[in-house]
């Protein structure tokens, strides 16, 4: 049976809404900042989060979608034939209601009875056990019933313990489902997770009931169930191609780059840089669409790394004008009915690819030269030559490290590392010198504005009766400040006017603000507010109080600084208050 993905994906919904689940939206690639160590969406379980730890969400118990990811982790993988930076994936989610018989076995039936694979053709692993958490038996017995034979369930350690994507966070023992491609062992140790290509992992069951913290394995107050399946890879392997490469989600892009290639390198060469081309600029028009601009931090890094790699790949293809934008294009073809806002965002999309491609185009012919210079004879970079090569000509760590691995030497990443950091000590000195008086009014002002996001937080709870809610993310600018937390519903004008007028409440009666150290055990015990999720580390955490001794109306773990009396605030006013994931709400406000 060939199976398209459009097709794939409304199967699958389907079959998971007739087990009553509710369909949920597909989120944005930006995580709402529950957590700083993961830049982007890795997995449709990321929006969840707050639910899982067992917060009630607005459509239930059980839930499923499909949801775009990126996974920056993979990109030095892109190339094989089955590791993506950008992919689809499709879930399925118990929040504290069914369990493993449930989860396996509609994996199963979905696979077998509505794919139509064949049950010889797959493997399963489960969890093998550690120090802290006990083997899987109950999956293995599940799975032995529902037919798999013994000799095809793998008890495996590392790979089926899932997660968190971060530091901290909801996580557990997994239950793997892998194809068979029917290719011989690579060796009598070969087996499912190998990496030899013989299997490729198509769908994950997680059994979230851990929460990892500074401490250690907390047990979750429910039971979670998250499901993870690829959508290129289960259309490969129900295709029967050799890899995502050669499904509809890439045909038309690897199509419209060989178009541009002027017929001077072989074939069998071709394969891997066409691949890295069409992953990386898939990745990149997605990342654009989310109105992120290349740049030498965070996203915007990442951003730029996929584009100029791909357009150095390009060049060992012999693709020299520019190419960028045609293959966003036909990137859009594909997913713009899925996702408007490619459509929406297209001008800005292409062209940001234009700039950066312009940019890049103008220095990476002499960076290359250059390069090569360096290389020759030596058996490592130096770390002032690769930042040479990062500050002058614009190629990224990553890119010197590649090149560096084609011809077997090495890169003195730590050397690189200083020197990056040493010139932006220069510019943040020079930066500060110029804009003195500016900056330290600006300085002046996000403390404010920061003690101002202490008293929203705490009105919050106050105003809406929840003592649940609790700070999801913050950023703060010297202009306004920005608070995300959890709660199901846009506030009421009166809500909001009513948040507003208590904060302002708090200013005028002028609460002395102070720090204390203790631990974080002693700030947990007097109630104060901390992203507890975060790892705060071991040792004292400093606490700031706002109000008189034992009437405290704030108290929250909080690194600073703040200003001493809250009468230094002026007025507080709310801007605006959006909805920015699901169950999580933003509020913009500002001190006049
Ligand atoms: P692998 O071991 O192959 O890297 P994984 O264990 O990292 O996979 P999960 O985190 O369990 O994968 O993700 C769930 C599903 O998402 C996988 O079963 C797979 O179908 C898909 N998937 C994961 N990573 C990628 C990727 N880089 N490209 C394409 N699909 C992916
Ligand atoms: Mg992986």
């Amino acid at each position: 049976m060939t199976i398209n993905r459009e097709q794939l994906i409304k199967s699958f919904l389907e079959f998971f809404v007739e087990k009553k689940h509710v369909v949920i939206e597909n989120a944005s690639l930006i995580p709402a900042e529950f957590d700083p160590t993961v830049l982007f969406t890795t997995a449709g379980m990321h929006p969840l989060v707050p639910y899982i730890l067992g917060e009630k969400h607005p459509k239930g118990k059980r839930l499923c979608n499909v949801q775009k990811c990126i996974r920056t982790g993979d990109i030095e993988d892109v190339g094989d034939a089955f590791h993506l930076t950008f992919f689809e994936m499709l879930g399925n989610w118990s929040l504290g209601d069914y369990w493993k018989k449930e989860a396996l076995s509609w994996s199963f039936e979905f696979l077998t009875r509505n794919l139509k694979l064949k049950p010889e053709n797959l493997h399963v692993t489960v969890f093998a056990g550690s120090n802290e958490i006990p083997r899987d038996e109950e999956s293995f017995k599940i799975w032995e019933q529902l037919g798999i034979p013994k000799e095809r369930i793998w008890f495996l350690k590392e790979e089926n313990f899932w997660g968190p994507p971060g530091v901290a966070g909801p996580c557990g023992p997994c239950s793997e489902m892998f194809y068979d491609t029917g290719k011989n062992p690579c060796s009598s140790k070969c087996r499912p997770g190998c990496g030899c290509g013989k299997y490729f992992e198509v769908w994950n069951d997680v059994f979230m009931e851990y929460n990892k913290t500074s401490k250690g394995y907390e047990k979750l107050k429910q039971r979670n169930v998250d499901t993870g399946m690829g959508v290129e890879r289960t259309l490969a392997m129900l295709q029967g191609k050799k890899s995502v490469y050669e499904t509809e989600c890439f045909v038309p892009i690897i199509q419209k780059i060989k178009e541009q290639i002027n017929g001077q390198v072989a074939e069998e060469e071709q394969e891997k840089s066409l691949r890295i081309i069409a992953d990386h600029l898939k990745a990149a028009t997605f990342i654009l669409a989310e109105k992120i601009e290349p740049s030498n931090v965070d996203r915007g890094y990442v951003l730029r790394r996929l584009i100029r790699r791909a357009i150095r790949h390009a060049r060992l293809l012999g693709i020299e004008k520019s190419f960028c934008a045609k293959i966003a294009d036909a990137v859009l073809a594909i997913y713009e009915k899925d996702y408007p806002h490619l459509q929406k965002n297209k001008d800005f999309i292409f062209a940001q690819l234009q700039k950066e491609e312009e940019r890049f185009a103008a220095v990476i012919g002499k960076g290359l030269k250059k390069f090569d210079i360096m290389s020759k004879n030596k058996k490592q970079i130096s770390g002032s030559d690769a930042f040479l090569l990062f500050q002058s000509y614009g190629f990224p760590l990553e890119m010197t490290l590649e090149l560096a691995k084609e011809k077997n030497i090495k890169v003195d990443v730590e050397g690189f590392k200083n020197e990056l950091k040493k010139h932006q000590e220069i510019s943040k000195a020079g930066a500060e010198k110029r804009f003195k008086g500016g900056l330290a009014d600006a300085k002046r002002e996000t403390i404010k504005l920061h003690t101002a996001t202490h008293l929203l937080n705490q009105a919050l709870r106050e105003v809406l009766k929840k003592p649940s809610i609790a700070q999801k993310g913050s950023n703060i600018t010297a202009e306004r400040l920005r608070f995300d937390f959890n709660f199901d519903r846009a506030l009421t004008k009166n809500e909001l006017a009513a948040v507003e007028s208590l904060v302002n409440k708090k200013i005028s009666e002028g609460l002395p603000v102070r720090k204390e150290e203790m631990s974080l055990e002693q700030a947990k015990k007097l109630g104060a507010q901390a992203m507890f999720e975060k790892v705060y580390g071991e040792g004292k955490v400093s606490v700031y109080l706002i109000g008189e001794k034992g009437k405290e109306f704030s108290i929250e773990v909080c690194a600073g600084p703040h200003v001493s009396n809250t009468k230094e605030l002026g007025k507080f006013k709310i801007v605006k208050e959006e909805g920015v994931a699901a169950g999580i709400r933003r509020i913009k406000a500002v001190l006049e």
